[in-house]
């Protein structure tokens, strides 16, 4: 239903959800990719909390800050706290519950990568998260963007152009005391170096 009781168009808005520890320019391509081919709105970005899939990360305030600094130039572009300020892991369930009772009036987009959609059949409480959002799966260097034994129409996958960079390679390569320009952006290089980020082992 693209249309309200009111006949106006029903706002789209997407939801970026990741650890973004640091957020790259792979991630902001994405979000930019999905928005223009599905006539988004505005594209939320979520930073996680605590990450139960992953070991230990960054503390939530440094990731929430290098988030709102990558998106602060594009009008069309939010960063939502909800992750960060729940406690306990982050389920995306609990997230997308949130924002839709945050904006009762919009329909959500919730952008993945195709690493992440193939875990998708595992998430908790798999069937209301089609009610919840429509799926949208885009491609990513060394993954293959397949969907199977999804019910039909739940997830759309689109081909973003390839963009090879991974916030694990980032960390790594500051670790090294290589270069991050052009991978992430310039006021994210500058917020790593001024809070000593990724110096020691990622
Ligand atoms: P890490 O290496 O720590 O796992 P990451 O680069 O995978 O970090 P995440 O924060 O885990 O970044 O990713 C958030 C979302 O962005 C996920 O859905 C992921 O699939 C997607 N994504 C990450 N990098 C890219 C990329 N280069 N191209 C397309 N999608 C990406
Ligand atoms: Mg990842």
């Amino acid at each position: 239903s693209s249309t309200g009781p009111s006949g106006q168009r029903r706002e789209r808005v997407g939801v970026m959800g990741g650890t973004f520890d640091p957020i790259h320019h792979g991630h902001l391509v994405a979000a930019s990719e999905v928005a223009q081919s599905f006539d988004l709105d505005e594209v939320v970005f979520v930073p996680t909390g605590e990450p139960w899939q992953k070991g230990r990360v960054t503390e939530a305030e440094h990731r929430y800050l290098m988030t709102v600094i990558a998106t602060a130039s594009n009008p069309r572009f939010t960063v939502s706290r909800v992750d960060i300020d729940r406690n306990g892991p982050t389920y995306t369930i609990d997230t997308l519950r949130e924002l839709q009772a945050a904006r009762p009036d919009a329909d959500l987009f919730f952008i993945t990568g195709a690493d992440a959609i193939a875990q998708i059949l595992s998430w908790r409480d798999v069937d209301e998260l089609w009610d919840l959002a429509h799926f949208v799966a885009v491609s990513r260097p060394g993954h293959l963007l397949e969907v199977t034994g999804l019910p039909n129409g739940d997830v759309s996958l689109l081909e973003v152009p390839a963009l090879a960079i991974s916030s694990t390679d980032c960390r790594d390569r500051v670790s090294r005391g290589f270069p991050v320009w052009y991978l992430v952006p310039d006021g994210v290089v500058q917020y790593i170096s001024k809070h000593h980020l990724y110096r020691s082992v990622a």
